[in-house]
């Protein structure tokens, strides 16, 4: 485990992967902490669902009090 800055003024410990709900058909995930992450230039990052019917892609922050991700819908008017 390391210690990075996820925002200026804050700083939290990251986790090699964290698991998160598909948004859309809310299967479990893994994410790694994108490189945005990584480096604390900003708590972003994105996917899509690897179930095939799903296919949904999502952006993904880290939930800090959860220590999970968050995914949400990059087009919430499209489903
Ligand atoms: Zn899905």
């Amino acid at each position: 485990m390391t210690t990075k800055k996820l925002a200026e003024g804050t700083e939290i410990i990251l986790k090699e992967t964290y698991d998160f709900n598909c948004p859309s058909c809310n299967k479990l995930m893994y994410a790694k902490p994108s490189l945005f992450m990584r480096t604390g230039m900003a708590n972003l990052g994105g996917g899509k669902c690897i179930d095939k019917e799903c296919n949904t892609r999502f952006t993904l922050s880290i939930d800090r009090n959860n220590e999970r991700m968050i995914a949400e819908l990059i087009n919430k008017n499209e489903v």
